[in-house]
């Protein structure tokens, strides 16, 4: 991340209308799906294996080393992780998006996903804009978790929804003050390629949500009310957010964010962000370091993340027919 108060023309229409496709219903009920104890640990040693490598922005040695982290894990874990490489014709350099697809019993899809470039402090030519930098939390803290969700959503027998999970490349600005038209490459890759899917074939599988995380670690965790999301969906977290006595960490600070999913909302694919922009003292400072996140963080999110999917589900999936 990202710009802060950066809104796109038009989003707010795109917005509105999605949600007027959607059927009155009164809300889900949501019961409080607790994580498996020691998932925030487990993230948050993902984390400290990630700040290992140092700087991981696009192309550097870090970054390399990372994607080999993320698609290791998800092996390791008997998923199949699937790199997709690109270059940018006119930035030139290689991004690379790592998706896994966890089927469930209907084939269209809840996508949740977090970027895995940090920050390019490096190379800069204000000084000031050079620093050590490794994104404990920016975005450390959403591969470590979503890498935990995977080994928990790969043992749910019972879904409706195939969820696929996008480690994102290319999210941060090349350029080191936000420039939309050099960030949000991985999204935006990921979004052309859905709706050319839908193009090649109408009767493929739909995306009807996505849920991004990012700075989800932070040891002062305040996740914004972000004014881009999705009003529906930002509901369903909130309750998912009470059931498991959660909620003070979420929404108190209203932000309008723009982040990873903005590509997603412009195709009308109704998208949170789980995100802490608006209190955090180190976005993008040399401070966002392990120590400053919290295992705690981490896994309490993970039980809103897991509570609020149902929630999901059965606000945008069609019932199942009885016969
Ligand atoms: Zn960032």
């Amino acid at each position: 991340m990202k710009a802060r108060a950066l809104l796109v023309p038009g989003l707010a229409c795109l917005v509105l209308l999605g949600a007027t496709c959607w059927h009155r219903q009164r809300p889900a009920v949501l019961a409080a799906v607790r994580a498996p104890e020691g998932l925030g640990q487990r993230a948050y040693g993902h984390v400290a294996a990630l700040v290992g490598f140092g700087a991981r922005h696009t192309g550097s040695t870090g970054w390399s080393q990372a994607l080999g982290y993320i698609s290791k894990t998800l092996l390791e874990m008997g998923l199949s992780p699937k790199l997709d490489r690109w270059t940018d014709p006119r930035e030139g350099i290689y991004f690379t998006n790592v998706t896994v697809t966890l089927p469930g019993s209907h084939p269209d899809k809840i996508v949740i996903g977090c970027h895995h470039d940090t920050k390019c402090t490096t190379g800069h030519t204000d000084p000031a804009h050079n620093f050590h930098f490794v994104g404990a939390n920016d975005s450390g803290s959403g591969v470590g978790l979503l890498l935990e969700l995977a080994r928990v959503l790969k043992e749910q027998t019972t879904r409706r929804a195939t969820v696929e999970l996008v480690f994102f490349d290319g999210e941060e600005s090349l350029s080191f003050k936000w420039d939309l038209s050099r960030a949000l490459f991985g999204s935006r890759r990921y979004v052309r390629q859905y709706q050319q899917s839908l193009l090649d074939d109408p009767q493929g599988p739909k995306i009807r949500a996505f849920m991004l995380l990012d700075m989800v670690g932070g040891k002062d965790l305040h996740l914004d009310d972000d004014l881009n999301s999705d009003t529906e969906l930002k509901k369903i977290v909130m309750r998912a957010a009470q059931a498991t006595g959660h909620q003070q960490w979420f929404f108190a600070n209203r932000s309008k964010v723009t982040d990873d999913h903005l590509p997603f909302l412009e195709a009308r694919i109704p998208s949170i962000d789980l995100i802490d922009l608006e209190t955090n003292n180190h976005w993008h400072k040399p401070t966002d370091t392990l120590d400053n996140i919290a295992a705690q963080s981490l896994h309490l999110v993970g039980e809103v993340v897991l509570t609020a999917l149902p929630g999901f589900e059965e606000r945008l999936f069609p019932a199942e027919r009885k016969h």
